[in-house]
């Protein structure tokens, strides 16, 4: 029989990637309070995880996040590309009634 551990450690990596469901997570979580053989485990491949140059700079610069201007600039490209699609939209009803009406 496997023990707490190893099935713990083999979730582990998909734990820090928050690819588990609430159940599991909540599993490890109890587990890794209690045990830590497996907080070490977990430390590792946070660490390891870190040497992902995009996601270190994401958890250290979170002042890099989009905001004011940029967040701005987003909504209106947003903006054009949902009116765009009403406008497509429109376009291929009309051209349908124009073909249905002969
Ligand atoms: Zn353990």
């Amino acid at each position: 029989m496997r023990s707490r551990c190893e099935i713990v450690q083999d979730l582990l990596p998909l734990y820090v990637d928050g690819a588990v469901s609430r159940e599991t997570a909540e599993f490890v979580k109890g587990h890794l309070v209690v045990c830590a053989r497996c907080r070490a485990v977990q430390t590792r491949l946070l660490r390891s995880k870190h040497w992902n140059p995009e996601y270190a700079a994401a958890a250290e610069h979170p002042e890099q996040q989009p905001e004011g201007e940029e967040l701005f600039r987003r909504y209106i490209r947003q903006w054009k590309r949902r009116m765009g699609l009403a406008f497509a939209g429109i376009a291929s009803a009309g051209m349908a009634l124009v073909w249905w009406m002969g």
